[in-house]
């Protein structure tokens, strides 16, 4: 299925998903997760950027861009690696790294993001935001925040562990700057699968203007990397970061404040 046949389908996978969250073992009352809709989502601005004030642009005006993200760093034993595959592919990408590793890796911070990349936040220490107050979530943004401050790093984007999140969430990180962001295509890398099955996996699902979930702590990820690169290449792909992503698909809604 492409991309332009897509969108009747999208509406029934909505419903499903949300019917899913409903029913699924693991999720809890309140909790709003995106583990749900493991797979290929759909781009409604609601799932992928929950609460932000903008719509997407329709799928059919979508520049064919995708926005590579890489979770869970800064990892010493892959990052390096992950960096040198984008720089010879000359592919900029966005890391969400946690802040307890940015602390204790803030050279390898620095190197990432004087590449070229873009930072995101996610949390200090990769907690499941949904057992924690409101003040207890705030801290896990601060934190990290401070790290990334130390390095010059502001941090625009948000991206709860596991795509999990409650409604305190949104509103704590948009009062730090940060929209929450989530992903239309999860690589699923985290699994135990030869590099090829990860590579066919994010290829198949690649669509014009899609976010694919990747992490910096799997080998497997960067074993993978360069194929998927040349393909979504030689398939008319052009790679960016999330600020680029967003000046590209989103449409502000919020209605402009008088002077
Ligand atoms: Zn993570």
């Amino acid at each position: 299925m492409t991309a332009r046949t897509h969108g009747h389908r999208v509406i029934r996978l909505a419903a499903a998903a949300a019917a899913v969250v409903a029913v699924l073992p693991g999720v809890r009352a309140g909790e709003m997760s995106y583990a749900a809709s493991h797979g290929r989502a759909d781009y409604r601005a609601e799932h992928l950027l929950p609460g932000a004030a903008v719509t997407l642009v329709p799928p059919e005006s979508v520049e064919p861009v995708i926005a590579l993200t890489f979770d869970d760093g800064p990892d010493i034993h892959n990052d390096p690696a992950l960096l040198a595959v984008l720089a010879e592919h000359k592919v900029p990408a966005t890391f969400f790294v946690i802040g307890r590793n940015a602390h204790r890796y803030p050279a390898l911070l620095k190197a990432i993001s004087d590449a070229g990349h873009e930072i995101g936040n996610h949390t200090w220490d990769h907690t499941r935001l949904i057992t924690q107050t409101a003040p207890e979530q705030a801290q896990e943004m601060a934190r990290t925040a401070r790290v990334l401050a130390r390095e010059g790093i502001t941090a625009q984007w948000f991206r709860p562990p596991y795509g999990s999140y409650d409604e305190k969430t949104g509103p704590l990180a948009r009062a730090a700057g940060m929209d929450v962001v989530l992903w239309t295509v999860d690589s699923q890398d985290y699994r135990d699968r030869p590099p090829e099955v990860l590579e066919e996996r994010v290829v198949n699902q690649l669509t014009p203007g899609a976010v694919v979930l990747m992490h910096s702590n799997h080998a497997n990820t960067v074993t993978a990397l360069p194929g998927i690169i040349t393909r979504a290449q030689a398939a008319g792909y052009r790679f960016v970061t999330l600020a680029e992503w967003k000046s590209l698909m989103t449409r502000q809604t919020t209605v402009a404040q008088k002077p």
